[in-house]
């Protein structure tokens, strides 16, 4: 059942044995898999179906640095379905050795291990309509499927992993009519938490405040609350909720908003295939089941720990889009078109001191020049991604010349100083802002320069290719644009030790009974994947852990210590 929040009486008490906070892709895929499980659920979602001006404000925050992390209201919406509204649909799982402990990254090691995840992975896959969970180019095209680089055999670096793509699936107009037919989940839009309120001795949540905009007031009991709110929304409301704990719910060590981890991802270097273009396999392939695949470069788990790196992949990929020495009139119009793309997408593409006069006019001939192939790509665009309803991913050129730059994308170190802290001042709810002050340190910079020589040595070794890029520029080219967006982890990351971890291994807030905590908040490390795919299935084991605490975990007591 889904209804507004503003139907809800005034100063009413709901309860339900499993109240979710946020409903987006976590809140959403945990719900779903609840339903017919013999408990109630009620999902508490801020904002609407389709986008709202005065909902989307609520996220409006600071940065420390907005040359290094977009404003907290970018990469984030605050809507049904959440994000899914607008991320790209790339999935791809974690690896056996992101959880493990390793030496190279500080603070890694997760309470639970890939195992622990295995078994939710194809659900969530299936949610993310990705497709079968099949993740090695071998298995999926077949043994004798074309290489992505003809020749080019490496013990050390691996060519046959893919990742697949999301139709992108919006998880809240996809999953619409199924929460609307569940008759044990109740979907409440427009209904902001505004505060997690504990019982006196700290030690378990008696209730959750919620507001809608226009002043409705209501609170929440339930035996277990989860919230979903997004890898920064978690530590935000946790932070602000402060009556008992001075120092904000599970902050008692001073961990929530820490370790604070995005990707570092940049266009670097050249890469020169020997041969014909024919040789190279770099834009997607379709599954037998019918998805956008892609394969990358990544280096296998034994070279890791061997050179002391952290997790990185990168994929085939063409030359800077603002330089227009490129030649190519694709990518001239899409730099001109840079404008009428959204904030989060266009980012990527802004000029700097390429966006000169002379620039944007050896752009212009690029694209006069290049008619022919810019009107194909057109058409292609218009009718295999705008029209498309599993949309062609991302703009993929014809590459005659067999040079690429790699596209990096790379776990990132944890480290306590990058953090998330409350700002002054309070939104139209009476909440704090965000204050986000992400840091990256050498050691992420020196982690994709020892990766990029393993991969150029074994290119040369291979006589197949060759790699080269700039040290010196490196750093810059790996944080031109600062923190890669919407992958927001670790705000509230898992551990056993609750000096450097804020959740159990089962998403429990370490200090209080009833509070769980689902998506990428919860994650220890970054990985080199995206982290939607993972941040589902560990829902989903979040959810069939609720499922088995059922009715048995407590209804919270009242204020008055009366049991309900
Ligand atoms: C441009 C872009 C591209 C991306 N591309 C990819 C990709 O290709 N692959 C990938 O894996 N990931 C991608 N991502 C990341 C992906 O979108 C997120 O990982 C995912 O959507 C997070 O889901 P979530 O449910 O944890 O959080 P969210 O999507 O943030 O959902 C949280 C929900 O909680 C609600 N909420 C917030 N506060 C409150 C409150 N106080 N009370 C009630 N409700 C509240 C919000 O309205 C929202 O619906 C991308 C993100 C962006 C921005």
């Amino acid at each position: 059942m889904i209804s507004e929040a503003v139907t809800v009486d005034q100063g009413a008490r709901l309860r339900a044995d499993i109240c979710i906070v946020g409903a987006g892709a976590a809140g959403i895929s945990m719900a779903l898999h609840l339903s017919g499980r013999g408990l109630s659920v009620l999902l508490l979602e801020a904002g609407h179906l389709g986008r709202d001006k005065a909902t989307q404000a609520l996220y409006a925050g600071e940065v420390a640095d907005e040359h290094l992390h977009s404003p907290p209201d970018k990469y984030r919406l605050r809507q049904f379905g959440g994000s899914t509204a607008i991320w790209g649909g790339r999935c791809m799982p974690f690896d056996p050795l992101d959880f493990q402990q390793r030496g190279a990254v500080p603070f890694s090691g997760w309470p639970i291990g890939y195992d622990d995840l295995a078994s939710f992975y194809p659900e969530a896959n299936t949610l993310s309509e990705a497709g079968r969970f099949e993740y090695d180019a071998d298995s999926v095209f077949g043994p004798g499927a074309r290489p992505m680089i003809q020749g080019f055999d490496s013990p050390v670096v691996r060519t046959n992993s893919i990742e697949r793509f999301s139709c992108p699936t919006n998880f809240a107009t996809r999953y619409h009519g199924r929460l609307a037919l569940a008759s044990d989940v109740r979907v409440l839009l427009g209904a902001n938490c505004t505060g997690i309120r504990l019982q006196p001795n700290g030690g378990s949540v008696r209730e959750l405040e919620v507001a809608t905009l226009s002043g409705r007031r209501f609170t929440v009991q339930a035996r277990s609350i989860v919230i979903a709110t997004g890898g920064l929304e978690v530590a935000r409301l946790l932070l602000a909720s402060r009556d008992v704990v001075p120092a904000g719910v599970g902050n008692e060590n001073d961990v929530v908003g820490r370790y604070y981890q995005c990707h570092i991802a940049g266009n670097v270097g050249l890469l020169t295939v020997h041969g014909s273009p024919d040789r190279v396999r770099h834009g997607y392939e379709i599954s037998p089941d019918g998805i956008y695949c892609r394969r990358r470069l990544s280096l296998t788990a034994e070279a890791q720990r061997r050179l002391g790196v952290g997790n990185m992949v990168a994929r085939l990929h063409f030359p800077r889009i603002a330089d227009p020495s490129h030649r190519n009139g694709v990518l001239s119009g899409l730099f001109m078109a840079r404008r009428l793309i959204s904030y989060e997408y266009g980012k990527r593409l802004e000029a700097g001191a390429q966006g000169s006069l002379r620039n944007h006019a050896l752009h212009l001939r690029n694209i006069l020049l290049d008619s022919v192939d810019t009107t194909g790509f057109l058409w292609h665009w218009i009718t295999r991604r705008t029209l498309a309803e599993r949309k062609f991913p991302s703009v993929i050129l014809r590459n005659r010349s067999n040079r690429f730059s790699l596209e990096v994308h790379s776990e990132q170190m944890p480290q306590p100083q990058s953090r998330v802290t409350l700002g002054d001042g309070v939104d139209a709810l009476g909440l704090p802002p965000l204050c986000v002050d992400w840091r990256y340190c050498a050691r992420d910079i020196e982690s994709v320069r020892v990766t990029l020589d393993a991969f150029a040595a074994e290119f040369a070794q291979s006589g197949v290719a060759s790699f080269e890029y700039d040290r010196d520029t490196l750093e810059q080219d790996l944080t031109r644009y600062g923190a890669y967006g919407g992958h927001h982890t670790g705000t509230t990351r898992m551990g056993t030790d609750p000096r450097t971890s804020v959740v159990d291994a089962n998403c429990k807030v370490h200090s209080v009974d009833n509070l769980f905590v689902a998506g990428s908040a919860a994650f220890a490390t970054s990985s080199q994947a995206n982290p939607t795919l993972t941040l589902i299935a560990l829902s989903l084991r979040l959810a069939d852990h609720l499922a088995r605490r059922g009715t048995q975990a407590p209804m919270p007591a009242d204020k008055a210590g009366i049991a309900a």
